[in-house]
């Protein structure tokens, strides 16, 4: 997943300078096996030792320096049904494979008691707390970060945040330096962008689509609220909570032609 690993990775030697980014990054697989080659050449302990010790506090100095600079607030949408939560149970599970600490949170849109949890249509899931309207998300992270290193956040249905939850979220970023991740719906039944998502599409400083496609094959951008018989609702709540609507993702002129939007010929 592109861009999902900058924590993996460290900026050690000016890159080509034609190229756009200023750092030419090097794996840690690939910096090991460098220095197995470097102690593999040389005979003298002394030497060994000291290009490990060097290498140590040039490893440490730049995961922090690399990893405080690339905390940023990323929005990834799309619309029902496109596996938003499996690709973030996927990046979570990416982080602790490598013994980082990863925080999960989802909303809580009624107030069951209990343990919040993310699933994936796919079978998987994984434990999360959860946030409500009411949710102070600045210090939930501040209390969460004081029990321990954090490597990632991440925030499923992200649409249900609010403005100013949006902003605790990017204050958290620029100020404890912690990324987080949003995965979110853009737009509801009728074509409107949803609180969060609208926050997010202004203050995300990365953005990017999670893919699903309608029955004609093209990309699916939109969403159709059906009841129980099928039949396509136009109006409601944005927010619908207990009932037995199903959502059906379309491309937006399959979407108009079910909201009785004819088209043009
Ligand atoms: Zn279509």
């Amino acid at each position: 997943m592109r861009g999902l690993s900058p924590t993996y990775r460290w900026p050690l030697r000016p890159r080509d300078p034609a190229s756009s980014s200023p750092w030419q990054c090097h794996d840690v697989t690939g910096r090991v096996s460098h220095l197995k080659r470097a102690q593999r050449d040389t005979n003298t302990t002394p030497q060994i030792f000291h290009i490990n010790l060097r290498n140590v506090f040039l490893i440490l100095a730049t995961n922090a320096a690399y990893h405080a600079a690339m905390a940023k607030l990323y929005f990834n949408y799309s619309t029902m049904n496109a596996g938003k939560s499996t690709v973030l149970l996927q990046a979570s599970h990416n982080y602790r494979e490598r013994g980082m600490q990863t925080y999960l949170l989802t909303a809580q849109l009624d107030h069951r008691a209990g343990e919040g949890r993310i699933a994936s249509r796919i079978g998987i899931s994984d434990k999360a707390d959860t946030f409500d309207s009411a949710t102070n998300l600045i210090e939930v992270l501040k209390k969460r970060l004081a029990a321990g290193p954090l490597a990632c956040v991440f925030i499923d249905e992200a649409q249900f945040l609010s403005e100013e939850q949006v902003w605790q979220l990017a204050r958290a970023v620029d100020d404890l330096k912690v990324p987080v991740m949003c995965y979110g719906l853009r737009v509801d039944f009728q074509g409107k962008l949803f609180p969060g998502s609208a926050a997010l599409l202004a203050l995300a400083d990365e953005m990017r689509e999670v893919r699903t496609i309608c029955h004609c094959g093209k990309k699916a951008t939109m969403v159709v609220r059906q009841d129980e018989h099928g039949n396509v609702l136009q109006e409601g709540a944005q927010v619908q909570i207990g009932g037995n609507e199903s959502y059906v993702s379309l491309c937006r002129r399959h979407w108009r032609a079910a909201m009785g939007d004819t088209a043009e010929d």
